[in-house]
């Protein structure tokens, strides 16, 4: 099937190049010069594991093409995907202007049947106002318009595109229909269910996934503050909690709260869409907030710790993405932690292993920034971990006892034993577990 793919971003380039993979010829359109120019020169802008292997192959065999020209990208297209951001907009809704603009572009050039199709998370009503705006200069012939929400993780998203836990596609166009089992038929031959359904309900099923999840985390991170409080172990409470098959052990992690570009906007984009509808959604209202409040726990822990004042102190901070194996740092905790412990008199010294050109260009300066993750502790007084990547989960104590001015480590992600932080000689403060001091 020829395929265009508009927009190149984390989801856009993870789709373009796995319909590729799948034998599929794509071309991938981005109005940034500068992206589609590094694309065209074989470089990946992004950092996402196992891409680079799929992106070379398609590259190479020519079937994955970059353009900044919309007319060109489409031209002989079946299928369209809109994998354009949706921001928040001022009063918290997703703004709609890229995928409408786009709309409005393609209503002046599709000149033969073809299947558009909404990737970005869009609010429940979208694929009918992006309908309406093709048919306002197409024949209703010309098109389709399908909702085909995306579900990957950043960090696995190839994984999850290839190996999706479901395809959810809302539309009720038999052609569409058609067309779209045959798009994903690679993709589910273990049996992986393709739900067809309306696309109101494909749209709603995005968002409720997305802020379901959010919830489990705000819920796990109030409970953790509840046992620090009453000096239970979170880490039990969870295993215990997990292994009943009726909750399962995903998602429970407390932590510094969830951020990335998805969970933040998705849940601000679903309250608003209640709101609008003169809906109170009160869990949602206080997901926010929670999350709002456990972003400040860690940086809360550490200026109390220094009683106050960090004047003179050096923070060692290990992370600062989002989550562990990307780049992205859309909303990260790091970025809120860093600004307090800043504000509060603190010199910083980062490390992440993927996410330090992007984090320079929001602190330029103001921190420095280390080759590795134990130079950050020459001359720092003490160590803070935001994200939990794998090779901050076993190191050296003997070098961090050495490094650190005094063996003090934060851990906003519970990633050490107390018990081993109390035999290695360290104060050690986490997320809702006693500290060891
Ligand atoms: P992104 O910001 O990484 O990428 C968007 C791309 O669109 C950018 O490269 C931008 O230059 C390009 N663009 C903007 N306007 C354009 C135009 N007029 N024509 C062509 N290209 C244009 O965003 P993303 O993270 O890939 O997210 C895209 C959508 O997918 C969002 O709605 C998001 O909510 C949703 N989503 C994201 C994820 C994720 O993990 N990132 C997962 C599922 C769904």
């Amino acid at each position: 099937m020829n395929i265009a793919v508009i927009g190149t971003g984390y989801v856009g380039l993870v789709t373009g190049t796995c319909f590729a993979e799948t034998g599929n010829h794509v071309i991938c359109v981005d109005i940034d010069e500068k992206k589609v120019e590094r694309l065209k020169q074989g470089e990946i802008p992004i950092y996402e594991p196992g891409l680079d292997i799929l992106f070379d192959r398609n590259t190479r065999q020519g079937r994955l093409k970059f353009t900044t020209n919309l007319k060109e990208g489409i031209q002989g297209a079946e299928v369209i995907f809109l994998a354009l951001p949706t921001p928040p907009g001022e009063d918290g809704s997703a703004d709609l202007s890229y995928v409408m603009g786009v709309a409005a572009d393609l209503s002046e050039i599709i000149d033969a049947y073809t299947v558009v199709i909404d990737k970005s998370t869009v609010p429940v009503g979208t694929a009918e106002k992006v309908h309406a705006i093709l048919s306002d200069k197409l024949s209703e012939d010309l098109f389709d318009v399908v909702s085909n929400p995306e579900f990957l993780r950043e960090g696995v998203a190839v994984d999850d595109f290839m190996r999706p836990d479901r395809v959810v596609v809302g539309t009720s166009s038999e052609r569409a229909k058609e067309v779209m089992s045959r798009l994903y038929e690679p993709f589910v031959r273990q049996g992986n269910p393709v739900y067809f359904m309306d696309e109101r309900s494909a749209e709603m099923t995005k968002y409720a996934a997305n802020s379901y999840l959010a919830t489990r985390i705000s819920f796990m991170n109030e409970i953790a503050n509840l046992c620090e409080k009453v000096g239970a172990n979170v880490d039990m409470v969870r295993l215990g909690m997990g292994s009943d098959s009726r909750i399962g052990k995903r998602f429970l992690f407390p932590g510094v709260g969830y951020g990335g570009s998805c969970f933040p906007k998705d849940v601000q984009a679903l309250a608003k869409t209640a709101a609008e509808n003169g809906y109170d959604f009160r869990i949602l209202n206080s997901v926010m907030g929670v999350n709002d409040k456990q972003k400040h726990i860690l940086s809360k822990k550490i200026i109390d710790y220094y009683g106050g004042n960090l004047s003179g102190k050096t923070i060692a901070v290990w992370g600062l993405a989002f989550k562990p194996n990307t780049d992205d740092i859309r909303e990260a905790p790091a970025l809120t932690i860093i600004e307090e412990l800043l504000n509060a008199g603190a010199s910083i010294k980062a490390f992440d292993p993927e996410a330090m050109e992007n984090v320079k260009q929001v602190f330029g300066d103001r921190i420095q920034f280390a080759e590795e993750q134990y130079e950050t502790l020459i001359g720092a007084d003490s160590l803070a971990v935001i994200t939990e990547w794998p090779v901050f989960r076993a190191p050296s104590y003997k070098v961090l006892r050495e490094l650190l001015g005094e063996p003090v480590i934060f851990d906003g992600r519970n990633i050490y034993d107390p018990k081993v932080m109390e035999t290695e000689g360290f104060y050690y403060d986490s997320i809702g577990r006693n500290k060891v001091v």
